[in-house]
């Protein structure tokens, strides 16, 4: 399967819709490695990240393969924390960006369908928390 050309607008269409992405995020037009990123905190130096593959000069996608990328990121250090599998672009990508997202930050409990996670700081180092306040989610981000 061939990719397909994706625009700057593509992406909002998407990502600007909360009942496209079922998310609980607020985004902000960036830019990585030259080309077009958006990017919404999650915590204090921490974002999750998607790079578009459209050079920060043009509205669309590269003709290359280049593939989209959904990550998060700690925005003082440049490192990487969670990555998912690169998005092709071809037919089905929204679907499959959004998915992306959710895998990195839906909260892992099983009882909890709606609970995102966070990073927050504190006595012990920088630890993932759930946005649900009925949920006791907790995970630290040391290694
Ligand atoms: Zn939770």
């Amino acid at each position: 399967m061939g990719s397909i050309s994706i625009s700057l607008q593509d992406f909002r269409d998407i990502l600007y819709n909360p009942e496209k992405t079922g998310l609980d995020l607020y985004w902000n037009e960036t830019q990585n490695g030259g080309e077009r990123a958006f990017h919404s905190e999650i915590g204090e130096d921490f974002v999750v990240e998607i790079l578009t593959s459209i050079p920060v000069k043009e509205y669309y996608s590269r003709q290359e393969n280049d593939a989209i990328r959904t990550q998060i990121r700690n925005t003082e250090t440049g490192e990487i924390i969670e990555a998912e599998p690169h998005t092709k672009r071809t037919q089905g990508w929204e679907e499959r960006v959004v998915s992306k997202i959710h895998a990195l930050i839906d909260c892992p409990e099983e009882d909890d369908s709606d609970g995102e996670k966070r990073i927050s700081n504190g006595e012990y180092g920088r630890y993932y928390f759930c946005t649900n306040d009925n949920c006791d989610f907790i995970q630290s981000l040391s290694k």
